[in-house]
């Protein structure tokens, strides 16, 4: 297998020049491969042996390989609540699509491979710290089925780049069928440019949702549907106590993935009000808004949608209202479902809502771990209320769980629910592994000494994060004293 048994082919390319800015990668001084997934290598038709000099060379930005047309995709965004006109790939660069085994097309981009026109004030790359982070935290999410881009491999490079403090530079290899932002629209709109903004959206409607084509309205159908996706993403990044960091509309994906891994962070003690971007001073998106700042997004990717909707402006916000209704139902319903599945409940009941609440009010108060809870609630059975128990072991405050385990247990003998069926259910539902921000910190701090094991460790770990895997036992337990003192911002 060489890259051209890839056969890249580009059809953003095909949407003209008013949608990028071409560009070359720029190339890595002397780059060494640092990790090659296997499952995403394995769906493109590669493995590990065919990652020879030549292909390396490409996936660091060396060599163009041939089909492939690079460019940096042009977009706008609301940062932190304020537009800005014109962001774009400061430093990623799509090469174009390659097929996998199925039949299904990936875009593959290079983050971190140099200058382009949108770079801003950056220098167009990705230090190695912050491609292992994005990395092993993509193929975590895929692992926990939460729908995001996949990561390819890294490559790196001894290159000194400067940020808080000098680190290396490194290529992350991304892949997703689109990287279409909700910014990639906004920055049409603003620009009063509505046959772009149709152009794109005829381009994402073929491409990416043939089944409206016949649609008496596509636009719209296509906006619901990214309501919807949208809703369902953020359901479940709640339930996996995920938080993004940096929610800003040029970070939302038009397909519904979690898109730009930055300062994320999952949830080690319950904590609502976690805030995991050093940088957001004000909480914009700490854990708990996600939900709204959901919406609020939508409303922005509505704004810059509705010359589509209806030449009558009246009758397009009136559509987009109606539209967005949806969000909060179908949140709200895939969050319910979702955290009565993590109980390990089957049936329907109108107290479900008050018993996750006094829950997650009690796990606050007592600042018990998110994940480890959930899993030890496995082992819960009905003649454990009021006694020694996995899940009650998590609490400090015992009575607490108490009060809320007899609720619960009442709640199963109701539904007269098997313990070891719902055993079964509750650990297919709530990881015994997560990314916690420590682990990937150790990953770090190894690659840094040119050891990668940790990577290819954590990233195989995480890619079964049900499964117990008790040689890792260590890697589920509560997070070190020192993990407190980390913090993460944008700059990577
Ligand atoms: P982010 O919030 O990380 O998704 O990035 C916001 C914008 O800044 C995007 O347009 C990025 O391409 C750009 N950007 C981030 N880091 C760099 C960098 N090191 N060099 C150039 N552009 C960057
Ligand atoms: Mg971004």
């Amino acid at each position: 297998m060489n890259t051209n048994d890839l056969s890249f082919r580009n059809s953003f390319a095909s949407l003209g020049e008013a949608f990028f800015c071409r560009v070359n990668p720029e190339p890595l001084p002397d780059p060494y491969l640092i990790s090659l997934n296997p499952g995403a290598a394995g769906m493109l038709g590669l493995d590990r042996r065919d990652l020879d000099a030549e292909l390396i060379d490409c996936f660091s930005g060396n060599r163009v390989p041939a089909g492939a047309k690079p460019l940096a995709m042009l977009y706008a965004g609301h940062q932190f609540g304020h537009f800005v006109p014109q962001l774009g790939d400061g430093r990623a660069i799509l090469l174009g699509e390659v097929k996998d085994t199925t039949g299904s097309f990936w875009e593959l981009q290079l983050k971190g491979a140099g200058l382009t026109p949108y770079s801003r004030r950056g220098d167009g790359r990705a230090v190695l710290r912050s491609t292992i982070r994005e990395y092993l935290c993509s193929e975590a999410m895929h692992g926990l089925g939460i729908p995001t881009t996949r990561a390819l491999c890294i490559t790196g490079s001894d290159e000194e780049v400067y940020r808080e403090q000098i680190e290396t530079a490194a290529v992350l290899v991304r892949m997703a069928p689109s990287h279409v932002r909700f910014g990639s629209f906004e920055v049409f709109y603003y620009r009063d440019q509505h046959d772009a903004l149709q152009q794109l959206a005829d381009y994402m409607l073929v491409r990416h949702f043939p089944h409206l084509a016949d649609h008496d309205r596509p636009y719209l159908a296509l906006f619901l549907e990214v309501v919807h996706s949208t809703a369902r993403l953020i359901a479940q990044w709640q339930l996996a106590g995920f938080a993004h960091g940096v929610m800003n509309t040029d970070n939302m994906s038009l397909l519904g993935l979690t898109l730009d891994y930055g300062p994320f962070g999952f949830l080690d003690s319950y904590d609502p009000d976690f805030i995991c971007n050093h940088s957001d001073h004000e909480g914009r998106y700490a854990f708990s808004r996600q939900p709204a700042i959901g919406h609020w997004n939508l409303t922005c990717l509505a704004q810059a949608m509705l010359p589509l909707f209806s030449d009558d402006a009246e009758a397009a916000v009136a559509m987009a209202q109606d539209a967005l209704y949806a969000y909060k139902p179908v949140l709200v319903q895939a969050y319910a479902d979702g955290m009565r599945a993590k109980l390990g409940l089957q049936d329907k009941h109108p107290e479900d809502h008050a018993l996750v609440t006094d829950l997650l009010q009690k796990m606050q108060a007592d600042r018990v771990d998110y994940t480890r809870f959930f899993r030890a609630l496995a082992h819960f059975r009905v003649e454990d209320a009021g006694k020694s128990c996995a899940a009650a072991d998590e609490f400090v405050d015992r009575d607490a769980f108490h009060a809320w385990a007899r609720t619960y247990a009442a709640r199963l003998v109701q539904e007269n629910s098997q313990d070891e069926e719902r055993a079964t259910a509750i650990c297919r539902v709530n990881p015994k592994y997560i990314l916690r921000n420590y682990l990937a910190q150790q990953a770090i701090e190894k690659a840094a000494q040119k050891d990668f094991s940790e990577i290819d460790r954590l990233r195989q770990l995480l890619s079964q994060p049900f499964d117990e895997q008790p040689e890792y036992e260590e890697y589920a337990a509560l997070p070190p004293d020192w993990a407190e003192k980390l913090s993460v911002s944008c700059s990577s």
